[in-house]
């Protein structure tokens, strides 16, 4: 499905450049326009693919282009005091052309933290098309700030969009990287999960694939409200001299070599897509979360059209269904010629059992009532410290 692509602060810029670079990379056709919006000068000239023109610097009467210091509360005022600018950015988007707004955003900091939510109400207003946020979680080792804004980025975001993805940058750094480093690894498996996911409602429909290829209209009906996560698993795949599957990710075992008769092939990539689903749904969400609590689901299957094994697809959406207890989970294939990869993609959406964001609350909560006593303190030792009584007479 084409989207119109809305990176709001650093994070938010960045993921959108790196989108850039993936729907080029698979010739997928999926981003009809992107724009990066920002307070600081610098992040928006750090940007490699984002348009020149499509950057739109805010604030800079308030802040100068220095960015707002991770003050999400003033993030959001410029966004409000400011949505001309960023409307008039908008007014470049064709939008008859797309299928859905995706405003993404680091939740932590201050311009996406505060501005996001103010863009996509603004958004909501306007346009009749879905808007979608992405938000991406500090890691728990940032600190009360950022655990604080995003907890009051949260509660708001996820009121003023359709549906809120969500990943958390906890449950993804790897010790040992720097941090840039780690960004943009991270960045390429945010892209990877969430842009094969729109990539697929973007498939013009093809011949012997057509009826199982995932229509827009039902990755609309998964994100419909509340919150989603996603899981991804894959595996590197070449064809063998007897044009046969066989598997170059050895650690895995699911995809050994195969030598067997037709059959035997069928039985074989059957169980290996149903068994790529689970292991989607099991391995690394984008945000943990007890999947049984999910009120709807979409699979799907990601690869050179001839490894998409339909009943395979099948047998994996009803073991999802039984996981869940949903009898929303929908299913469908995308079929790929520029990757050598088969995978899995499995959204689970309307998901409540998190507690990621239940520790997230309870952290801000803490964080937000020290910060008042620290401010109250402080005042009171300030006013202790100047008081010398009428002994000193003020300048003017
Ligand atoms: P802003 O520019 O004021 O909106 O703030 P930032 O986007 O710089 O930072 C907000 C939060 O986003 C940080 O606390 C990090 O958790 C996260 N973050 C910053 N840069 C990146 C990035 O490139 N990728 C990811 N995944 N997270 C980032």
């Amino acid at each position: 499905m084409k989207l119109a692509l809305i990176g709001f602060g650093q994070a938010g810029g960045k993921v959108v450049d790196e989108f850039l670079a993936f729907d080029e990379r698979i010739d997928g056709g999926f981003i009809e326009s992107a724009i990066a919006v920002n307070s600081a000068t610098a992040d928006l000239q750090g940007l490699e693919r984002v348009p020149r023109e499509n950057r739109v610097l805010i604030g800079e009467a308030r802040v100068k282009g220095h960015g707002v210091g991770a003050d999400n509360e003033l993030g959001a005022e410029i966004a409000e005091s400011d949505s001309d600018e960023i409307h008039r950015a908008l007014d470049s988007v064709s939008i008859h052309e797309i299928d859905a707004f995706l405003v993404v955003a680091g939740m932590g900091g201050g311009t996406g933290s505060g501005g996001a939510p103010v863009l996509a109400k603004h958004l909501q207003r306007i346009y009749t098309d879905p808007v979608y946020g992405l938000g991406i979680l500090p890691a728990t080792n940032e600190g009360g700030i950022y655990t604080l804004n995003a907890a009051r980025s949260f509660q708001t975001f996820v009121d003023e969009v359709d549906n809120l993805l969500l990943f958390d940058n906890d449950v993804w750094r790897s010790a040992g990287e720097s941090v840039q480093g780690g960004y943009d690894h991270i960045n390429r498996e945010i892209v990877e999960r969430i842009g094969l996911l729109f990539a697929a409602g973007e498939v013009t429909q093809g011949d012997h694939v057509a009826e199982s290829v995932v229509d827009s209209s039902e990755i609309i009906n998964t994100l419909t409200n509340g919150i989603t996560t996603i899981g991804y698993a894959s595996e590197t795949v070449e064809t063998n001299d007897r044009g046969v599957l066989s598997s170059l990710d050895a650690g895995s075992g699911l995809f050994s070599s195969l030598t067997g008769g037709e059959e035997e092939i069928e039985g074989s990539t059957t169980n290996r897509m149903s068994s790529l689903i689970r292991k989607a749904t099991l391995g690394r969400l984008t945000l943990p979360c007890d999947v049984s609590s999910a009120d709807r689901g979409l699979v799907v299957a990601a690869g050179p059209p001839r490894y998409l094994n339909r009943k395979g697809i099948e047998h994996g959406r009803q073991w999802l269904e039984e996981e869940t207890g949903s009898m929303e989970i929908r299913g469908g294939d995308f079929p790929t010629t520029t990757r050598d990869e088969v995978g899995a993609i499995v959204v689970l959406s309307g998901v409540t059992e998190v507690p990621r964001i239940d520790h997230l609350r309870e952290v801000a909560i803490e964080a937000q009532e020290r910060t008042e006593e620290v401010r109250a303190s402080a005042e009171s030792e300030f006013e202790s410290l100047m008081d010398t009584g009428d002994e000193l007479e003020e300048l003017f």
